[in-house]
């Protein structure tokens, strides 16, 4: 077991590596699809109230720990040994990727909800990468323009639409 937690890691850095040199900051992820460095902070009551994005120059601050250094990436992976995955951090240069997760659960018919969009909103949905969930969703991927935010969401632009972006 333990050879085969080593064989998964050494594959998501693999393909971490092969992202980060495309242009998408990643993280080692956990089984769970969480971060896989625990925050160095845990247990900690920062008296400024001020939460830390690794001004603390250590790992464990999740999605603002996301390079496209390979050298930083070999170095987080190998503080994260039970890294099973990986994470991309989305809304970054160069390509200010917007993931738009399209959820089947409960029964919303989420697709014909971001079709009803589009077409009251006069917008056309690209051919773009689209990733299927093992749930039965999809996710599409997108990339966004330099001078806008998009922001996270969940359900706000409808029932079963979330956005993953800055
Ligand atoms: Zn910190």
């Amino acid at each position: 077991m333990a050879t085969t937690d080593r064989q998964a890691t050494t594959l998501a850095l693999a393909h971490a590596l092969s992202a980060a040199e495309r242009g998408l900051p990643v993280i080692p992820l956990s089984r769970t699809k969480l971060p896989a460095l625990r925050s160095p902070h845990r247990g900690t009551t920062d008296p400024a109230g001020v939460p830390c994005h690794g001004e603390c120059g250590r790992f464990g601050h999740g999605v603002h720990d996301a390079s496209t250094d390979p050298a930083r990436i070999r170095a987080l992976f190998a503080a994260a040994p039970r890294a099973t995955g990986y994470g991309i951090a989305c809304g970054r240069p160069p390509h200010h990727l917007i993931g738009v997760d399209l959820d089947t659960k409960s029964g919303t018919d989420s697709s014909a909800a971001l079709r009803e969009l589009a077409l009251r909103h006069l917008f056309t949905i690209p051919a773009t990468v689209v990733v299927l969930t093992p749930s039965g969703g999809r996710h599409l991927w997108l990339s966004g323009p330099p001078d806008v935010v998009v922001p996270n969401s969940a359900g706000r632009l409808a029932p079963g639409i979330d956005i993953r972006g800055a």
